[in-house]
């Protein structure tokens, strides 16, 4: 499949269109960036590394019957994905309050929460992806009473699959962002990604930070902990 024009370009990945019009093909980029934006990096490979880490979880995924935008790994830091519309949503599921729960709630960094909580924020990087609720998303006709339902069902039947599985491999799940898509029959998919980049994952021996943190508040050298998080994945029993 090769790549046509270039249809959407944003802060991790570029998406091309295909010969195909109901597929895609998403470019994983070495760009990092933080604060909405305020921080910039580049770190070679990063990109190669989360489309690895992303392409094994999504496999995971796929086989515990949730379904993704996913068809097919092409190179190092290309995949091949069914087109989708998506919806501007960003699912956070937290299973530790960290990052801007606590800068929220003032609750003690590092707490366990009673359970994974569910939030959603709008996908904007103009208005700074403000925190909403289901409400919010439904007054502003984003989604529909019933898909919000599907999202929240999906996002806790990703992380009950995930959390074990970082947990047997020493790491422990803080929190992610994931989003989804509409496909052309309107069926809800799990699309972007799930990497250092979108979760935070802290050793379960050390506490030490495995994830874009490291990027964040300046900590160390990103990539050795992407690397270390890939190579975990790999080595996990599936
Ligand atoms: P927080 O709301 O505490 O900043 O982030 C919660 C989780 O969602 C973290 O794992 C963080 O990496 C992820 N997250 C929140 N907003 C974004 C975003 O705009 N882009 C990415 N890649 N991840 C995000």
């Amino acid at each position: 499949m090769e790549k046509k024009e270039l249809i959407y370009e944003g802060k991790a990945k570029k998406i091309f269109a295909t010969e195909k019009s109901d597929l895609l093909i998403a470019e994983f980029k070495d760009d990092l960036t933080a604060f909405n934006n305020i921080k910039k990096g580049n770190e070679v490979g990063k990109g190669a590394l989360n489309n690895k880490i992303s392409t094994e979880l999504f496999k995971i995924l796929e086989k515990k019957g949730v379904q993704t935008h996913l068809v097919e790994t092409i190179d190092e830091t290309h995949q091949l994905v069914k087109k989708v519309e998506i919806i501007p949503l960003e699912v956070i599921v937290r299973n530790i309050a960290t990052g801007s729960f606590v800068k929220r709630f003032g609750v003690e960094d590092g707490k366990v929460l009673p359970f994974a909580l569910v939030e959603l924020c709008l996908k904007d990087d103009t208005l700074g992806d403000p925190p909403m609720c289901a409400d919010h998303a439904l007054a502003l006709e984003i989604a529909t009473q019933e898909e919000l339902s599907i999202l929240k069902e999906m996002a806790l039947t990703i992380n009950s699959a995930l959390q074990p599985f970082f947990a047997k491999v020493g790491l422990n799940l803080v929190d992610f962002k994931i989003e989804f898509g509409r496909d052309s029959h309107g069926t809800i998919l799990l699309a972007d990604e799930i990497s250092p980049d979108s979760c935070r994952f802290w050793d379960l021996a050390t506490n030490a930070k495995m994830d874009k943190d490291i990027f964040r508040q300046g900590l160390g050298d990103v990539k050795v902990a992407y690397e270390e998080v890939l190579n975990r994945i790999l080595g996990a029993e599936k």
